[in-house]
């Protein structure tokens, strides 16, 4: 794994100053690639003025209106959490295991990290999206840590950890090529209608099914000839629920 390949996502930045304040701390530790889903302000002069020089990384920062724009063709994500998720059952790590796991990863997985908002930090719904949970261990007595020092924090973990790597031969052995945010995303939908279409799952009332299938699966983080044959699979089981076995051609049902 390369820096270059990390991403920082802000979701819903209130004040413009945090903004420049994590630009700053990407750069000190060698990140260049900034998201800013819908930021309350931005470009604006705070932010300017926060990022002391770092306004490479503003200028060429990309805004999006909702995080699934911002992690498309990602594929690992990670959300950052002050509190410990109990109602989200997604391995959780440290800021330190977090480096680690990020420079374990293969070269050519682009890994997102998504920091929330400053009042509130990130929905149920963005936490959903992410595979695994990072958080800071602070102080029990005063554990409100400020954005831009969350992202100096995860971003130091991630340099020390991949310039260690880097000097470490031995770490040179084949890793595992996965998937991206979209393509598991398709998935998704294909495992939930198909779920609909053999009526294991009510629209209705889906209860927590798909929220239990993405912790699965996001759990085992699929490699591509994994998610084929699994979706292989799915088209069998919808071709199924519909045709009698003679009248079954061989052609897959894709969404
Ligand atoms: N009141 C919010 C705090 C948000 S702080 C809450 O309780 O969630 C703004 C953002 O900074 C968080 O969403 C997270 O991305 C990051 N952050 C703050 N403290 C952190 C910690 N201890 N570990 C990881 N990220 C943290």
């Amino acid at each position: 794994m390369s820096l270059n390949n990390i991403r920082i996502v802000l979701i819903g930045t209130t004040h413009p100053g945090n903004i420049g304040s994590a630009a700053r701390a990407m750069l000190t530790m060698g990140l260049t690639d900034l998201y800013l889903v819908n930021p309350a302000k931005f470009p604006n002069a705070q932010a300017t003025t926060m990022a002391s020089g770092a306004d490479s990384i503003l200028a060429n920062a990309t805004v999006v209106s909702h995080l699934q724009e911002a992690i498309a063709d990602c594929h690992v994500v990670i959300g950052t959490s002050a509190r410990s998720q109990r109602t989200i059952q997604w391995p959780q790590m440290d800021a330190r295991e977090c480096g680690e796991f990020i420079a374990e990863q293969d070269y050519h997985n682009k890994t997102a990290i998504i920091f929330g908002r400053e009042s509130s930090g990130l929905s149920n719904e963005e936490l959903e999206l992410c595979q695994r949970l990072v958080s800071i261990p602070v102080n029990p007595d005063f554990s409100s840590l400020n954005l831009a020092s969350a992202v100096q924090v995860i971003g130091y973990e991630c340099s020390v950890a991949i310039n260690h790597q880097q000097g470490d031969a031995s770490h040179d052995n084949v890793k595992r090529q996965l998937v991206t945010t979209q393509e598991m995303e398709l998935f998704y939908q294909h495992f939930e209608s198909t779920l609909i279409e053999l009526r294991y799952l009510d629209p209705e009332k889906p209860r927590l099914i798909m929220r239990k299938i993405r912790s699965i699966f996001g759990r085992i983080e699929p490699e591509s000839t994994e998610l084929n044959l699994l979706r292989g699979i799915l088209s069998a089981a919808q071709g199924r629920k519909f045709l009698p076995r003679n009248q079954r051609n061989d052609k897959k049902t894709i969404n």
